[in-house]
């Protein structure tokens, strides 16, 4: 055996640098980056190595395993609602209404008036009462739960016909097959694919069903020799067998998109007012909320609802909660809802404007990648998250040509607030849509700090 010409940890320890890394990380974190550290150099045979670099390499390692792991990024993707993105940017008001209710003790559940226990969900509830019309709501983790929550409340072990051409699968793990199995209840597949006919629902109506379901076609679009039934004929169909009708919105906006010139998508109240039970839609998709799944409908079932165990396990922390009744809030003035609500907000972005934000960031681009061809060029943005898949919005995008398209998207994925943006025809694309005024100088400061940076 010969020494180590390593140090040891303990007289590591002793060091001036190791009480700064201690001060910033703690005595636990720290002594374990130095062992892992040493143990590296051992295994590599580095040595001999100073202790400044030891330091140095141990102080790289604790930054990293610090460092926070969700990251404001700069979404020009142009996809307005990206999932991977974290889909709805909430609006202020909201953000400081869920840090405020998240940093104290608030009346989550305590009712003031009595100092006795309250309802948690009470405020969301008279809102989202108030703004489709509906008996009573209520409000769980995501609308894949509400799903999952409705069928198993009012369908376990019971059978649900569904039409085949709405078993959908949207990103991810959510496929309604399965998310039918998992909550207990019985899919039976009525229809073809792109037929159904209200006389394959009336057939398929036995005395184990639970109730009747319609799933909004999101991410995709049906045309050609098709058939559906109307929610109104469903339900129709449900109440003349003493069953309830359910919704799955998926996406569902709160206001009619048409009155902004977007195309329309289906809304809850419509639902409701077709004759729907139950209706459930996102939080976090056109209604530009935090995550969230809303459930309108008849006082009787949203009871059933709430009474089921289950429901304890997907509800709302009073973050959530806070901010979402912030962002419902916003809606009993729809004539500013527009210029409140950032997701609607970017998606009514006129294209003149987002074309004239292009033009301003374009020559921080080119400072930063000096050499590289940087135009301007029409493209057109996605709503995202499933919302009228077919209908895209005319914007503007920077675009950059290189050789190396793929290094290239990559490096604006490392700056320190990363850029993402879309490789398409040899370019990337940076679809200026979901940069705001406000965030412009954040954007151009970035670029050129890092281009001076490379070239210092
Ligand atoms: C998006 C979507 C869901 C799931 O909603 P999450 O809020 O993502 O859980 C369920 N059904 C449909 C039709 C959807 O579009």
């Amino acid at each position: 055996m010969v020494a180590s010409p390593l140090p040891s940890v303990d007289s590591l320890l002793r060091n001036d640098a190791a009480a700064v890394l201690i001060e910033r990380f703690g005595r636990p974190a720290t002594v374990g980056a130095l062992r892992e550290t040493l143990a590296a150099l051992r295994a590599e045979r580095a040595f001999p190595v100073s202790s400044p670099a030891i330091f140095d390499r141990a102080a790289d390692a604790l930054a990293c395993r610090f460092a926070a792991s969700q990251l404001p990024v700069f979404n020009l993707t142009g996809t307005v609602l990206h999932t991977n993105l974290g889909r709805a940017p909430l609006p202020p008001e909201a953000a400081a209404a869920a840090e405020q209710a998240l940093r104290s003790a608030t009346t989550l559940e305590y009712n003031l008036e009595t100092g006795r226990r309250g309802e948690r969900d009470d405020q969301v509830r008279r809102l989202l009462r108030t703004l489709t019309g509906a008996e009573d709501a209520t409000v769980v983790n995501n609308n894949a739960a509400a799903v999952l929550l409705i069928l198993n409340t009012l369908a376990l072990a019971k059978e649900v016909p569904v039409s085949r051409g709405e078993l959908i699968e949207i990103g991810g793990s959510f496929r309604m097959p399965e998310i039918m199995a998992r909550a207990g209840a019985k899919l039976v597949e009525v229809g073809t694919t792109n037929r159904t006919h209200s006389r394959d629902f009336e057939a398929a109506i036995g005395p184990d069903t639970a109730l009747l379901m319609r799933v909004h076609q999101a991410n995709f679009v049906q045309s050609g020799f098709t058939a559906a039934v109307h929610p109104a004929q469903l339900a129709e169909i449900a109440h003349a067998a003493g069953l309830p009708m359910v919704e799955d919105l998926g996406s569902g906006s709160l206001a009619d998109l048409a009155r902004w010139g977007l195309p329309h998508e289906p809304m809850p109240q419509a639902s409701l007012a077709a004759g729907a039970d139950l209706v459930c839609f996102s939080g976090d998709k056109l209604l530009g909320g935090p995550q969230a799944g809303l459930i309108v409908g008849r006082a009787g079932l949203i009871r059933q609802l709430n009474r089921n165990p289950l429901k304890r396990a997907l509800r709302l922390d009073k973050g959530r909660l806070a901010a979402l009744e912030a962002v419902l809030r916003l809606y009993l003035d729809p004539d500013r809802l527009a210029g409140r609500l950032p997701t609607l907000r970017l998606l009514t972005r006129p294209e003149p404007d987002i074309r004239a934000a292009a033009e301003r960031i374009a020559p921080a681009i080119s400072a930063w990648l000096p050499g590289s061809l940087v135009s301007i060029e029409s493209c057109r943005s996605q709503i995202g998250s499933g919302a009228l898949p077919a209908d895209l919005l005319p914007s503007a995008a920077v675009t950059v040509r290189g050789s190396e398209v793929d290094q290239l998207a990559a490096r604006l994925r490392r700056l320190p607030r990363p850029v993402i943006g879309r490789i398409a025809e040899g370019r990337v694309w940076l679809d200026c849509r979901c940069l705001e005024l406000g965030d412009e100088p954040a954007f151009v400061t970035q670029l050129y700090t890092h281009c001076q940076a490379r070239a210092s």
